[in-house]
C-alpha cells in the first residue's frame, strides 16, 4: 500500500463535502487571511484534476487521485509555486513517501532547498530516527536519516493529503528530533472532516484546498 494509512473515515457521507461529485470547500481554511495560496484559480484547478477513487485501497476508502494533476503541466506547476509560497527562509524540504516526494522535490528546487525523504520502516540505508504513531488498526513507523538536518535548519514539510494528521505529526516529530525547527506544513489536499489539523495547532499548516 502506497500511503502509510488509510482511516476508514476518508470515505465521505454521501452528499458531504469531499464526496465524489460535490464542490468541496475550496478557501484559505482556518488561520489564514484572503485567497487560498494561488487563488481561486488554482483552486479551480486542483478541484478538476483531483480524481475520487472510491473503494480504494480498500472498501469505503474514498482515494484522492492526484495523478491527473501531475499529468497537466501548467497545472503542476502552479501547484508547486503555491506549496512554495508563504514560508519565510527554508533550508530543506521534506517529502513524505510516497507522493509527497513527487511535490516536495520541485519544491525544493523552486525554494533552492535541499530535499529529505522521509519513508517508511526499514527503507532508509544510514542510521535513521523512527517514530511510530496509531492507525485506526495497528501502528505505523516512518523514518529519516539522523544526519538529514543541521541544527537550527528550518524545514518545511510536504505531502499530498492531510488525512488524520498522524503522519505529519510523527514527521515533524522527526524534524524536531534532527535538531530542526518546522518551518511548515504545506499539502495539496486537506481532508477537513477527519480534523487532522487539531493534531497539528503548534505547526504552521498551510492546505492548498480543503475538502
Ligand atoms: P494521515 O496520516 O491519516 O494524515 O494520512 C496521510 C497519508 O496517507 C498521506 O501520505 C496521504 O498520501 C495518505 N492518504 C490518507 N488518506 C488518503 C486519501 N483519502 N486519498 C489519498 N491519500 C490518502
Amino acid at each position: 500500500m502506497d500511503p502509510v494509512g488509510y482511516p476508514d473515515a476518508t470515505s465521505s457521507p454521501p452528499g458531504s463535502p469531499g464526496s465524489p461529485g460535490s464542490p468541496g470547500s475550496a478557501g484559505p481554511g482556518p488561520g489564514h487571511d484572503g485567497d487560498p495560496p494561488g487563488g481561486a484559480a488554482l483552486t479551480d484547478l486542483i478541484k478538476a484534476l483531483i480524481r475520487d477513487v472510491p473503494d480504494f485501497p480498500s472498501p469505503g476508502v474514498v482515494f484522492k487521485d492526484i495523478t491527473p494533476l501531475l499529468a497537466d503541466p501548467a497545472a503542476f506547476g502552479a501547484v508547486i509555486a503555491a506549496l512554495a509560497a508563504g514560508h519565510g527562509p527554508v533550508d530543506k524540504v521534506v517529502g513524505i513517501e510516497a507522493r509527497g516526494f513527487i511535490l516536495a522535490a520541485p519544491v525544493a528546487c523552486t525554494l533552492g532547498a535541499g530535499f529529505v525523504p522521509v519513508r517508511k520502516q526499514g527503507k532508509l540505508p544510514a542510521a535513521t530516527h523512527a517514530e511510530t504513531y496509531e492507525l485506526e488498526y495497528g501502528t505505523a513507523t516512518v523514518e529519516v536519516h539522523k544526519d538529514a538536518f543541521a541544527a537550527g535548519d528550518r524545514v518545511l514539510i510536504v505531502d499530498d493529503v492531510l488525512a488524520t494528521g498522524g503522519t505529519a505529526r510523527a514527521t515533524a516529530e522527526l524534524v524536531r528530533r534532527g535538531g530542526a525547527d518546522v518551518a511548515g506544513v504545506a499539502v495539496l489536499l486537506e481532508l477537513g472532516f477527519l480534523r487532522g489539523r487539531s493534531s497539528l495547532r503548534d505547526l504552521n499548516l498551510r492546505p492548498l484546498m480543503i475538502v
